[in-house]
């Protein structure tokens, strides 16, 4: 009986281990392997690669279950017309749906771009940092919130056209498929895969401080540091990350946002930005921060 106990007891505490990470490092950099491999030629808007990108990322939204959030599929193409180079480009936003439990009409989206720069030079640009980090984490997000509702909606966009202007959150926020006032907050990750100094940046609490006091507790407690900053009220201009990303498109609508990125480094916009460069611990202890921001705002 005693050693019962104590072999139940060892169970327990291994099981709370193994549960400090709910999100997990092998599912994370599958996904961006896939997205930064040389197959997909770099993602760049309206290519092959592109595409190949989208329909990993819708396979995965319908194999966890989520409920399409486009107008009637997880699809929401849209055309802009870009002057450099001038081209017209068509574009599609993924988009997918996990229902609040209690305030269904109060939604959090949850966000990154999937699109990067394609091949220049006959060299593929691979991303892996930027960005199929930022998608792979919303991919393991969606999959794990899918499984652990919470009472707020969220909504997970993959974006296409960052690169090429933030057009896909461009084009979201004047069509949006919910509407506008009921989306309290966007959470966007965009380059979350790797630091040298193992620090990721938080960037919008500074625009709107009372974000900041819930994330300073999840800070003390996360295994890398997360700092603030990048931002109003103290950026120089070079360094205000306010419109660096897709959650610009939120905040000139007036909609709160948070940004967690990290500072570029030297393989930044480098056919060299590769999957083997990811930090997988780091990656991890990056989206598990981000869960439990989820968490705390997405209640009342
Ligand atoms: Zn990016």
């Amino acid at each position: 009986m005693k050693y019962l106990i104590i072999l139940s007891l060892l169970l327990v505490s291994s099981t709370a281990f193994a549960q400090a990470s709910m999100i997990a490092t092998d599912s994370l950099m599958s996904h961006v392997r896939f997205l930064s491999s040389d197959a997909l030629k770099g993602r760049e808007t309206d290519s092959e690669g592109n595409a190949a990108a989208a329909a990993y990322i819708l396979q995965r939204f319908e194999d966890y279950g989520l409920m399409p959030a486009g107008k009637e599929s997880y699809r929401q193409p849209f055309h802009f017309y870009s002057r450099f180079p001038k081209k017209t480009y068509k574009a599609t936003n993924l988009l997918a749906m996990v229902k609040g439990t209690e305030v269904p009409d109060s939604v959090i989206v949850i966000s990154a771009h999937y699109d990067h720069v394609g091949e220049r030079g006959g060299e593929v640009y691979n991303g892996a940092d930027d960005n199929a980090s930022g998608v792979g984490a919303l991919l393991e997000l969606a999959r794990y919130f899918q499984a652990n509702p919470t009472p707020y909606s969220l909504l997970f966009a993959a974006w296409d056209a960052e690169e090429v202007g933030l057009r896909g959150a461009n084009h979201f926020v004047d069509e949006p498929t919910v509407p506008l006032e009921h989306i309290i907050l966007n959470i966007n990750m965009d380059m979350i895969g790797r630091n040298a100094k193992e620090q990721i940046y938080i960037c919008g609490a500074g625009h709107y401080p009372e974000l900041r006091a819930p994330l300073d507790r999840i800070a003390q407690k996360a295994p890398i540091q997360v700092r603030f900053g990048h931002e109003a009220p103290t950026p120089t201009r070079s360094d205000d990350w306010t419109y660096a990303s897709d959650h610009g498109e939120f905040h000139k609508k007036g909609i709160p946002f948070l940004y967690f990125g990290v500072e570029d480094h030297e393989d930044y916009h480098q056919p060299t930005d590769d999957a083997d460069r990811i930090m997988p611990v780091f990656y991890t202890a990056v989206a598990e921060v981000i869960r439990k921001a989820i968490l705390h705002f997405a209640r009342p």
